[in-house]
């Protein structure tokens, strides 16, 4: 099954399901983003599997900080206007029990 197909089903079920789909841009840099700060790294190549922001010290695997950017992303659009979403996400999802800080 290709992506097209992929997306046509998840739009369908979530229809069917009266279900919010909520697609993020293709390009939001999820792994290049700080899940803790919202720091964007200019670069990250493929082969660091650990992400280190400079800014606030997060040492987090790449993968799930990336999952947790998705997370925030989505969650942002449905929480209230006029609040740090972002901030509010983090705060929510409980982030600082699952990542782990550089020594
Ligand atoms: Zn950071």
């Amino acid at each position: 099954m290709g992506f097209y197909e992929f997306r046509r089903q998840l739009e369908y079920k979530c229809e069917l399901y009266r279900t919010q789909l909520t697609v993020v841009d293709r390009w939001f840099p999820s792994s290049k983003t700080c899940s803790r700060c919202g720091t964007v790294k200019e670069s990250l190549l493929l082969s660091e599997r650990v992400f280190n922001c400079e800014h606030c010290n997060l040492s987090c695997e790449r993968d799930l900080n990336a999952a947790l950017n998705l997370a925030m992303a989505v969650s942002s659009t449905v929480t209230a206007c006029g609040l740090d979403n972002a901030d509010v996400a983090r705060s929510e999802a409980g982030i600082e029990q699952i990542i782990y800080r550089k020594s």
